[in-house]
């Protein structure tokens, strides 16, 4: 464990010869969230060795970091929140190590602590010994009681955005890339997983190697360990979930390969060999995380008939928009996120046809309009180009990344055609794999690549209105849906009077069926809301995006009827996205502000650190 072997040295020689051919020399970009002086010296791979100790909840760790560019660096910084620094060494070789009298800066509540080790010009080495404590944000620790089978523990983790550092200490900063090895042992007879090859069996002995040979940022490092077992979808592709959910996922993501085929047909090659799915347990905190080879996902979007799989679609769509072409700070957080929405929303419209595109379009302007109303529409958080500097960057994950991103690029896409917009993009990823992009590089590259050719473009589109101005710029091209249009007219006939059999609802998805809801109008009471209930059993739907949005209709409406499932969603699930606006909801609605504590005090301890942190802030949590 404390010792690095020669085999491993070479390794990530190997590892990191492999990565010269797709890494240059970046523009380092000054990040706010991150201690690390990548300008003196950054590091270029992590070998990385893991305990993972279930009973205690913590990993025993040692990283050894090999510097690439060390420009004569008095110290190499990295940063670590929560970690329990235990020995630090520097070697030139890696093997002949001399004991580094490291110091940590001061605690930051957001970032944590700077880790600032002494180097020279000659060395090449860093290694640190390590324990992760209980705070750490990224890591969750779940009993059995906890997971599908009830039978074996569970750990998982969520490394963006600024997490990495609370397991691993590092350069954490979307901006810097590295490749990396790794040797975790876990207890015997579960399988880890991480953002690497995997393995499809257990290990007998519970030790796992990984490989990761083509650079990443910090936040893509991702481990998974658990009573998991692993299904194929396709030749490169493959779903992991607990034995009793196996063939629940694998129907459900039975689409991922055409997806690939897709995606790969609109903006070029998938460049991470395989593409993987893990199904996580339900207090996993995001609907998806797209760590590369292994996206890792809710179980809540297993709907039974594949009407959630848009979610796969777009963290597929990750491998090219966020994983090959990076924002640099979260400040940029908008080129992953509003590029991702944009792909994923072709994904869909080329397999399932335009109309479902556009409801999807439709539902993404439902989520924009509601974020600028409750920010306000010249709230600088609406910018695109936003200033999370003094902040958590979690606070940026809004509909204006995701669905203003979106909107941004339909508008150019409009302006100057599909075409032209389609072959820019490939030539986007083509040329800036494996690189960070900042946002203002992106507008210079849009207008000397594309705009330029499309004489008045610039101004048709409004492109610093949409990047640099607040709210929602009025040429936003409105989607249209026929299948919404008709939902909007069965909403109309059931407030004047026509019965609930009678409103044509029998073919309805659950797209529709979240549209109907979301039409209905805000002063509806319970009474309405349980003849609705009576007819289309919406408390006991087991679809999860039609739950989140009917319970917190029932909120507004104090529909007590809906109560006990509420309780029970919120108890099992740990879905942030579905959190805030239902806890939200209660904390602003008379009668039910109770009800909101007395939920949380019974379903915090099963939510992952990133949830708790936001729905403490939301309800004023005192412990
Ligand atoms: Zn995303």
């Amino acid at each position: 464990m404390n010792t690095l072997k020669a085999c491993c040295v070479f390794l990530m020689i190997t590892a990191l010869m492999a990565s010269c051919s797709q890494t240059h020399t970046p523009a380092i970009p000054s990040d706010p969230h991150s201690f690390s002086n990548p300008e003196e010296a950054f590091v270029e791979h992590l070998s990385l060795s893991l305990v993972v100790n279930m009973e205690e909840k913590i990993l025993q760790g040692e990283a050894v970091w090999m510097i690439g560019k060390n420009r004569n660096a008095k110290e190499l910084i990295l940063d670590t929140k929560e970690l329990e620094i235990l020995e630090v060494q520097t070697s030139n070789d890696g093997q002949t190590k001399t004991a580094a009298k490291f110091t940590l800066g001061p605690k930051d509540p957001i970032l944590g602590e700077a880790l600032h080790i002494p180097i020279t010009a000659g060395t090449r080495f860093v290694h640190i010994r390590y324990n992760t404590t209980p705070g750490a944000e990224a890591l969750q620790f779940l009993p059995p009681a906890q997971t599908h089978t009830g039978r074996s523990p569970f750990l998982l983790t969520q490394s963006q955005a600024i997490n990495a550092r609370t397991w691993v200490p590092c350069q954490d900063s979307p901006g810097l890339r590295f490749t990396y090895n790794a040797t975790v042992t876990v207890p015997k007879g579960l399988l880890a997983l991480m953002s690497a090859e995997n393995p499809t069996q257990v290990s007998p002995d519970g030790v796992y190697q990984f490989q990761m040979t083509q650079p990443i940022p910090a936040y893509l490092l991702a481990l998974a360990v658990g009573e998991l077992t692993f299904r194929s979808l396709g030749p490169n592709t493959g779903v992991y979930a607990e034995p009793t959910l196996i063939d629940k996922a694998a129907y459900e993501f039975e689409e991922v390969n055409d997806m690939i085929s897709i995606a790969e047909k609109l903006y070029g090659p998938y460049q991470w060999g395989r593409y993987d799915i893990v199904v996580l347990p339900p207090s996993f905190p995001f609907g998806g995380m797209e760590n590369p080879r292994l996206t890792f996902a809710t179980p809540t979007i297993l709907a039974g008939d594949r009407s959630l799989v848009a979610l796969v679609a777009h963290e597929l769509a990750h491998s090219w928009s966020g994983n090959l072409v990076t924002n640099a700070t979260w400040n940029d957080f908008w080129l992953n996120e509003g590029f991702t929405v944009y792909f994923e929303n072709r994904i869909m419209e080329a397999l399932k046809g335009a109309e479902y595109a556009n409801m999807l379009a439709q539902i993404s302007l439902k989520d924009l309009n509601d974020e600028v109303r409750d920010m306000g529409s010249d709230s600088p958080d609406t910018k695109l180009a936003i200033d999370l500097a003094g902040t958590n960057p979690d606070d940026g994950v809004t509909s204006i990344a995701y669905d203003k991103g979106f909107f941004f690029l339909k508008t150019i896409e409009k302006t100057v055609g599909r075409e032209a917009f389609d072959a820019f993009l490939i030539d986007y990823f083509n040329k800036n794999a494996f690189k960070t992009m900042t946002t203002d590089e992106f507008v210079a590259i849009l207008r000397e690549d594309l705009l330029v050719k499309f004489p008045g473009s610039e101004e048709q589109i409004g492109v610093d209105n949409w990047v640099y101005g607040t709210g929602i710029p009025d040429n936003l091209p409105i989607p249209q849906s026929d299948k919404f249009t008709n939902v909007e007219k069965a909403v109309s006939a059931w407030i004047a009077g026509v019965d609930e059999g009678d409103l044509g609802s029998d073919e309805w998805t659950s797209h529709e069926w979240l549209h109907f809801i979301h039409s209905l109008p805000d002063g509806i009471d319970a009474k309405e809301l349980g003849r609705l209930d009576s007819v289309f059993h919406l408390t006991a739907s087991t679809n999860s995006e039609v739950q989140a949005a009917w319970y917190e209709r029932a909120i507004k409406s104090n529909y007590l009827k809906a109560k006990p499932a509420i309780r029970k969603f919120l108890t099992t699930v740990g879905r942030r996205k579905f959190l805030m606006p239902l806890y939200g909801a209660m904390k602003n609605t008379p009668g039910w502000e109770q009800t909101a504590l007395d939920i949380y005090r019974e379903a915090r301890p099963r939510y992952h650190p990133i949830s708790v942190i936001s729905v403490d802030q939301l309800l004023s949590w005192q412990e």
